[in-house]
C-alpha cells in the first residue's frame, strides 16, 4: 500500500528539478501523476520516466500556468485522462534577478505572473473539483528568498505573496476538506541555482560547495529533500496542518 494509491497528483513545472523530484515521489508511492510544463514534449518525456506503480498512469501536459485558458484546459485534461484530481503542487517558477534600480517592469510582471498568478489560476481551476469531492491537498512552493534576498525584489515579493495566498486558502478551503500549505526551500541543486551560478560567473560545483559550507547542515539540498516534505503535507497524515509554510533549508535562515 502506497500513501497515494488511487490519488491523482498534479505538479506544475515538473519536467525537471524540484517538480520532477516531487512527481517521482508521488509515483513511487502509488499516485497517478500529471506533469505540467511549458513544453509539452519535455513534460511527456518526463512523464514517461516516472516510476509508476501498477495501475497508475502518467501524463505530460504543455501549459503556461500564467495563462487562464491554458490552465483551465490543462486541469480538464488531467481530470479526463487520469480520472480525477486530488493533489495540486504549484511548483512552476522562474527567476529574473536584478538589483531594483535595474529591474525592468517586464521582469517584475513575468515573475509575478508565473509564481503568484500561476498559483492562483491553477488553484482556482483545481478547487472546483476539490470542493465537489470534499477532498484536496494543495502545496505551494515559496522560498527562503521570501525573507528578502539581494537582487530578487520580484521573486522575494512573489514568494512571500505565496505564503499569504496559502494562509488564505487554508481559511477559505478548510471547511471543504482541503488542506493548503507551502514549502520554502533553501538552496536546492537544480538548473535554477545553476543559472544563478552562471549569472554570478561562478563554476556550478564551486557555487554549490560555497553554499554547502555556509549551511548549518553543511550540504546543499536536493529535489528529493523537497519531495519528501511535499509528500508529507499532501498526505492524510498532515490533515490537521493547513495554512503553514515549512522551511526546508538545512537551517539556512536560522542565524
Ligand atoms: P527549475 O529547475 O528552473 O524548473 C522550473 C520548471 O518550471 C521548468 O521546467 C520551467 O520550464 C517550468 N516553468 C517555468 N515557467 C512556467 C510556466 N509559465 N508554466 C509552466 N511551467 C513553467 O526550478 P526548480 O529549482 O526546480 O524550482 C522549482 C520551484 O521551487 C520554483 O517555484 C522555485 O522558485 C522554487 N524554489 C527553488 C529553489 C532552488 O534552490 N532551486 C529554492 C527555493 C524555491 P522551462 O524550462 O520551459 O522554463
Amino acid at each position: 500500500m502506497g500513501r497515494f494509491d488511487g490519488r491523482v497528483a498534479v505538479v506544475t513545472g515538473a519536467a525537471r528539478g524540484i517538480g520532477f523530484g516531487t512527481a517521482t515521489r508521488f509515483a513511487e508511492e502509488g499516485a497517478s501523476v500529471a506533469i505540467i510544463d511549458l513544453d509539452e514534449s519535455a513534460a511527456a518525456e518526463a512523464a514517461g520516466r516516472l516510476p509508476l506503480v501498477d495501475g497508475a498512469k502518467a501524463v505530460g501536459i504543455g501549459a503556461d500556468v500564467s495563462n487562464g485558458e491554458s490552465v483551465d484546459a490543462a486541469v480538464e485534461r488531467v481530470v479526463t485522462e487520469l480520472g480525477g484530481i486530488h493533489i495540486l503542487v504549484n511548483n512552476a517558477g522562474i527567476t529574473r534577478d536584478n538589483l531594483l534600480f535595474k529591474m525592468t517592469e517586464q521582469d517584475w510582471d513575468l515573475v509575478m505572473g508565473v509564481h503568484l498568478k500561476g498559483a492562483f489560476l491553477m488553484t482556482k481551476a483545481a478547487q472546483k473539483h476539490f470542493v465537489e469531492q470534499k477532498y484536496g491537498k494543495i502545496v505551494n512552493l515559496s522560498s527562503v528568498s521570501a525573507l528578502g534576498n539581494r537582487g530578487q525584489a520580484n521573486y522575494s515579493a512573489a514568494k512571500m505573496g505565496v505564503q499569504g495566498f496559502t494562509r488564505t486558502l487554508g481559511i477559505e478551503l478548510g471547511p471543504f476538506g482541503i488542506n493548503a500549505n507551502a514549502i520554502a526551500p533553501g538552496f536546492i541543486a537544480t538548473e535554477m541555482t545553476d543559472a544563478t551560478a552562471a549569472r554570478l560567473k561562478m563554476d556550478v560545483e564551486e557555487f554549490r560547495k560555497l553554499n554547502a559550507e555556509a549551511n548549518p547542515v553543511r550540504r546543499v539540498g536536493f529535489p528529493e529533500d523537497i519531495a519528501a516534505a511535499v509528500a508529507f503535507l499532501a498526505s492524510d497524515e498532515a490533515s490537521y496542518i493547513t495554512g503553514q509554510t515549512l522551511y526546508v533549508d538545512g537551517g539556512a535562515k536560522l542565524g
